[in-house]
């Protein structure tokens, strides 16, 4: 019998006209599958293919060069072509990196704000250079207020090992791509925390063929933080962990899973994995300071973020297992956020897992995607949620603030905000900005600014 990969090269050839100049087909890349072609401008210029080639595929559809041959070959020379092309349609000053992942043929253009034509200038730039580019507006600029040695040192894991993380993929794409064994339907979802109670949100979802967690939270006590149930988990066969956002009650125990022999994918959007960073970094180094133990290492969360891979929001279903696929959308809750479509057998299933979400627009965020076409199982986050928990109206809320800074200005007294979680200081930022514009506060000064990182 011929193998998935034997039969797709197959379809491939049927589908590809010989102008493309069709090179082999590899599950490079983990999640996608990716087609190389000796002639990368004769695809990008007839996109038609690719679209062809995903819906008989149906998986998501990655076109690289076919041979280092036909990628240009000096660093500086592809830097040099891809600013010129990223000025010529987007203006200049607008590139914030360039990274060259030379073993996979892929380079990353890191922009200073996003791009609307983001496809289209990465089909240009695939079809000049014949390097496969992945244009990403910097969380920086993106709103999450990160310092820049942050984002450096999240990059620098993952490329410092480029040659080992293909490895990973590569290794990661030939389990998802395989036909799935069982044909039963049966699935299972296990709550390993944040059911009946506030924090370490985790949640496992088992199908015969997967096993997946969705988000892997700490749980703040006074008399030390708790893991969620983690002896409910085989690492060994636990496929995929998805997560939602970056809060300490979703994130906090991602590293112990790696320290205890996980090496599977950890899916996030990118702004999540830079949060992430900072807030487990912080999270490490509180507790030495306070001279207690922290459940995890820096070696370990180095781990977890080498094996991040990001998603958009509401981009191409991902394949993240061999009967399941994952889709990211806007949860609206804080930079990032995201609620997780899980696709089970083919569409056969839908489980929607909101994360924590925020059902308005913000000064900063949009509402939360809620249009689905199916939706078998609907896991919803329920803090706030009780029936005595009605919030006043966000106007009334603001007002409220504004007449509290402005007595104590007025009585000469100082202001210090505590902000309960990221996100919401610059929430608040803009709206003493707004009454200060609008000369219902007077100037004030404020001596510093910090974020606070805490949950
Ligand atoms: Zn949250």
């Amino acid at each position: 019998m011929a193998s998935l990969k034997e039969e797709m090269e197959k379809k491939i050839m049927e589908i590809l006209p010989p102008e493309a100049k069709f090179s082999r087909v590899d599950f490079e890349g983990g999640p996608n599958v990716i087609i190389y072609v000796m002639n990368p401008r004769y695809v990008m210029e007839h996109s038609e293919y690719i679209k062809t080639l995903a819906k008989e595929l149906k998986k998501y559809i990655i076109i690289r060069g076919g041979d280092p041959k036909v990628r240009i070959r000096e660093v500086d020379k592809l830097k040099r072509a891809i600013t010129d092309m990223v000025t010529k349609s987007v203006g200049s000053n607008i590139i914030d990196d360039i990274v060259v992942d030379e073993p996979t043929g892929e380079v990353y253009v890191y922009l200073k704000k996003p791009v609307r034509e983001r496809s289209k200038l990465e089909k240009e730039i695939l079809a000049e250079t014949g390097w496969k580019p992945w244009i990403i507006p910097t969380a920086l600029e993106m709103g999450a207020g990160l310092p820049r040695s942050d984002i450096d040192a999240v990059k620098q894991i993952q490329l410092a090992t480029a040659k080992d993380r293909l490895e990973f993929l590569r290794r990661l794409g030939m389990r998802i791509h395989r036909e799935p064994i069982y044909r039963d339907a049966r699935i299972t979802v296990t709550g390993l925390g944040a059911q009946m109670e506030v924090g370490r949100s985790a949640i496992l979802i088992r199908t015969k063929e997967s096993s997946i967690l969705l988000d892997c939270g700490v749980k703040p006590s006074s008399s030390g933080d708790e893991a969620p149930l983690l002896d409910e988990l085989d690492l060994d066969t636990l496929d995929a962990v998805v997560i939602t956002h970056a809060h300490m009650d979703h994130i906090g125990y991602v590293p112990y899973l790696f320290k205890y022999g996980y090496k599977g994918p950890v899916y996030m959007t990118e702004p999540t994995k830079y949060l992430m960073e900072v807030l487990l970094t912080d999270y490490i180094e509180q507790a030495e300071s306070e001279g207690r133990v922290p459940p995890y290492s820096r070696q370990d969360l180095a781990q977890a973020l080498y094996h991040t891979i990001t998603l958009n929001y509401a981009d191409h279903p991902t394949d993240i297992s061999p009967d399941t696929k994952l889709m990211l959308f806007d949860a609206g809750h804080e930079v990032g956020s995201a609620v997780v479509h899980l696709h089970i057998g083919n569409g056969l299933y839908n489980i929607i897992y909101t994360g924590d979400m925020k059902y308005g627009p913000t000064r900063l965020l949009n509402p939360a995607h809620n249009k689905f076409k199916r939706a078998e199982l609907l896991i919803m986050e329920s803090t706030y949620g009780g029936k005595e928990d009605i919030q006043p109206p966000r106007q009334e809320s603001e007002q409220r603030l504004v007449d509290l800074v402005k007595h104590t200005v007025e009585h000469e007294g100082k202001v210090l905000i505590p902000v309960f979680s990221t996100g919401r200081a610059q929430e608040i930022l803009l709206v003493l900005n707004e009454a200060i514009n609008n000369k219902q506060l007077p100037k004030i000064q404020s001596t510093s600014m910090g974020w606070c990182w805490k949950h």
